[in-house]
């Protein structure tokens, strides 16, 4: 019996291999290997997939998050409303910039609870960062709807939500600047680091294109103190291949969810559910059970890998023992801790994989 891991990177590629092959040799053999026409043309590409005007090919995922909050000039004083459940990037975009966190808790679809994000709102609250979880949408019409009341910003993050709709709209357009990470586990996976924002703003497009290099539009002249976060050429080249293809893989992660939503038959866990209104990317497959180690360890044992997005919460991280939160201060965050599990969900797992994840979980007894 082999092996099935939680998540697989190489069949994908298989899946295109000499398209991948080329491209790289085409770039490598161009002299050309930073910001190129490679970049330029996956900007233009990704700008036109999700129906924003602007992209800006980053490094990553988090320099995304760094930016986006600076291009909106939040900072030290301010504060930024987050998902307590999400991913420690997304913090670390808003503290490192100097403001503040403030977190609210998830709703039943394990992303932010838009109910809960008026009583959230102080005097210094400048932003609202909508994480769209696990392949989920947030509910931007709520979120939107929030942040015209309290003039707040809003910065998505699609890390996990490369091709995900609300209401037929791809999320990263809906606020200020979309934030995405292309790091090989993404929807949307390069072969090394890689990120961008998407914007329908102008201004932010040309000032991000100025800080991601140095804080320079041209050449030796710096107009501020920027960054390096340039998206290189082979990373663009082979994210213009896959782009081609995220739609095909989006279609068969939903064939394999529908699969587990509709075989999977135990007592013994709840189902994630999707929000309506959303198409989901399902970036995992995410199921809550009481039993979550027991059921992992006994998944192990079957040669089936799995997933704990995420064990510690970022208030209860060491990086912001700072903020001086305590276990307690966000219980349904804490309980989604210990409860949450993602089973083996990769694009190339096959029918007789899935089959035996499937009977294995049915034949669970805690
Ligand atoms: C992966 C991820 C990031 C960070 O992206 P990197 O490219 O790894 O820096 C940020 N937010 C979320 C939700 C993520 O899943």
């Amino acid at each position: 019996m082999a092996m099935i891991p939680a998540n697989a990177l190489k069949p994908q590629f298989d899946l295109h291999a000499a398209e991948y092959e080329q491209k790289a040799a085409e770039v490598l053999r161009s002299g050309w290997y930073i910001l190129g026409n490679e970049v330029r043309a996956f900007e233009d590409a990704f700008a036109k997939y999700t129906g924003a005007k602007y992209c800006v090919g980053l490094a990553s995922g988090l320099d995304a998050l760094i930016l986006a909050f600076r291009l909106l000039g939040i900072g030290e004083g301010d504060e930024v409303i987050v998902c307590a459940n999400a991913y420690i990037a997304c913090v670390m975009g808003i503290t490192v910039n100097g403001a503040t966190p403030v977190f609210v808790e998830p709703d039943e679809y394990d992303n932010l609870n838009a109910d809960l994000l008026e009583a959230a709102v102080t005097p210094k609250t400048k932003a609202i960062l909508a994480v769209h979880l696990f392949g989920q949408s947030c509910d931007m019409d709520k979120v939107m709807d929030v942040a015209r009341r309290h003039d707040l910003r809003v910065v998505e993050d699609c890390a996990q939500s490369h091709g995900t709709t609300w209401h037929g709209q791809q999320t990263g357009t809906f606020g200020d600047i979309g934030c995405f990470s292309f790091y090989p586990t993404k929807g949307l996976g390069a072969f090394g680091d890689a990120g961008c924002i998407v914007t329908n703003d102008e201004a932010i497009d040309k000032k991000c294109r100025t800080l991601r290099n140095y804080g320079s539009q041209k050449k030796y002249h710096f107009e501020e103190v920027g960054m390096n976060s340039r998206l290189d050429e082979l990373q663009a080249g082979l994210l213009n291949v896959k782009l081609k293809y995220l739609d095909e893989c989006n279609a068969e992660r939903q064939q394999i969810a529908q699969r587990y939503m509709d075989e999977l038959s135990t007592e013994y866990l709840a189902l994630p559910k999707v929000r309506p209104g959303t198409v989901s990317s399902w970036h995992q497959f995410v199921i809550h059970t009481p039993y979550r180690d027991q059921l992992r360890a006994y998944l192990l044992e079957n040669e089936i890998g799995s997933e704990v997005h995420y064990p510690i919460p970022p208030h209860l991280s060491e990086a912001y023992a700072y903020l001086g939160y305590k276990p307690g201060d966000f219980p349904v965050t804490e309980k989604a801790a210990g409860e949450v599990l993602s089973l083996p969900m990769f694009n190339g797992m096959t029918a007789e994989e899935q089959t035996r994840v499937i009977d294995a979980i049915n034949h669970f007894k805690p």
